[in-house]
């Protein structure tokens, strides 16, 4: 058990789950210079729970934040050289609970969304904490308590990270630490989803982009009833899984005119779109395949400004929408739907490596080596290895 400092003295701790001084994380140096340090085991505050991480599947912001910084934001700037550890799609086990926290156990299995918002916000007063207004004040004299791990505050390539209690969601026994993972991907499709009206039972819906969110999204489209679902790619492979997830049809980008293939299938154009995509390209499409009065979520964060068809937009009424992350509890819903298995998740998920392997796993994904999709890091075999040297 650590020696404890007076930070610890009103943390409950078990000891079932013994806990050491040091943890191992990975940090980020310079852009893309990631290295495997020992850091203090953080200590959870009040509405807080120190959580033993299990798994942490890495995603395509990751990558984003290790070459540029953005959109991570460390102590006001960017998050290089400041012992700062990435990584923000992960579960694990409840380690200890900060003061006055009984709404977990110790040892409860839980996933996490990423964002606990400042919670006095405009924004999270309305439940849209991950546009609040005081992202990445967490410090210094104006220290709002805003949390997004992996972006404003440490994230999951570690063996431990701090959650805020209202980040968590418990794990059905029967669902692995892989798939939990998927979670919080699956929630942001949900929130696009949800911020287009939720109502979509009987709608037609169009994903452009079979990426891991566009994937899910046809899967949570599909278990809310839009009928039909339709999914555009470039990758055949990748069309193939989202026919496995729920989509109606499929629709190669490459050989097909996308347009016209949407109207034709849908006859007056889709009632709703999520571009998972956001080129100039994708933009116009969508424009072009919705029907009057239907709706449009940009689910992307295209780095340069994107031309498209404004004029389009407003002569036929079409509603545009961007989301950021998953709002509104949609992470709760998406752990509705995975653990009634309404959907199986587990068609993205590709590849696990070990937590010491971080730098293979983000190549996997970056360069989609063998079809990556979902890359998964594993803390299973370092906790069995050092389990079996405590005996
Ligand atoms: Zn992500
Ligand atoms: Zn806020």
């Amino acid at each position: 058990m650590p020696t404890k400092t007076a930070d610890w003295q009103n943390v409950k701790t078990s000891q079932d789950m013994p806990l050491p001084c040091e943890m191992k994380a990975w940090v980020l140096g310079d852009p893309e210079e990631l290295s495997l340090i020992n850091k203090p085991l953080p200590v959870p505050g009040k509405a807080e729970a120190l959580v033993r991480i299990d798994a942490v599947a890495i995603c395509a912001t990751d990558l984003e934040i290790l070459k540029y910084g953005t959109p991570a934001l460390i102590e006001g700037g960017a998050p290089f050289n400041k012992q700062f550890t990435p990584g923000h799609e992960y579960m694990g086990t409840v380690a200890a609970l900060g003061p006055g926290v009984d709404e977990f156990k110790i040892g409860d299995r839980v996933t996490v969304e990423i964002h606990a918002g400042c919670g006095q916000c405009k924004r999270c007063r309305m439940g849209m904490y991950t546009s609040c207004h005081n992202y990445g004040l967490n410090y210094g004299e104006n220290n709002k308590g805003h949390r997004a791990n992996g972006f404003t505050t440490n994230g999951g390539f570690a063996e431990y990270a701090i959650n805020n209690i209202n980040t968590m969601i418990r794990v059905p026994d029967e669902m692995s630490d892989e798939e939990a993972t998927l979670v919080v991907t699956a929630g942001t499709s949900m929130y696009g989803l949800t911020e287009l009206g939720g109502l979509v039972a009987g709608e037609s819906v169009v994903v452009i982009g079979p990426g891991p969110i566009g994937l899910l999204a046809v899967a949570v489209a599909k278990a809310l009833g839009a009928s039909p679902v339709i999914l555009v790619g470039t990758r055949a492979n990748r069309n193939e899984i989202g026919r496995k997830l729920g989509a109606d049809y499929t629709i190669d980008a490459r050989s097909e005119d996308v347009v016209a293939r949407v109207k034709e299938l849908t006859g007056k154009g889709a009632d709703y779109v999520v571009d998972c995509a956001g080129t100039e390209i994708t933009a116009n499409q969508s424009v072009h395949m919705t029907n009057r009065g239907g709706r449009i979520c940009l689910a992307a964060f295209p780095k340069e400004p994107v031309s498209f068809d404004l004029g389009a937009l407003a002569v036929n009424n079409i509603y545009l929408y961007g989301i950021r992350g998953e709002g509104r509890s949609a992470t709760h819903r998406a752990m509705a739907f995975m653990a009634e298995k309404r959907f199986d998740a587990r068609h993205v998920h590709t590849h696990t490596f070990p937590l010491q392997d971080l730098p293979t796993a983000l190549r996997y994904a970056r360069d989609r080596v063998d079809d990556a999709i979902k890359v998964v890091v594993s803390m299973r075999e370092t906790q069995d290895a050092s389990q079996e040297a405590a005996q």
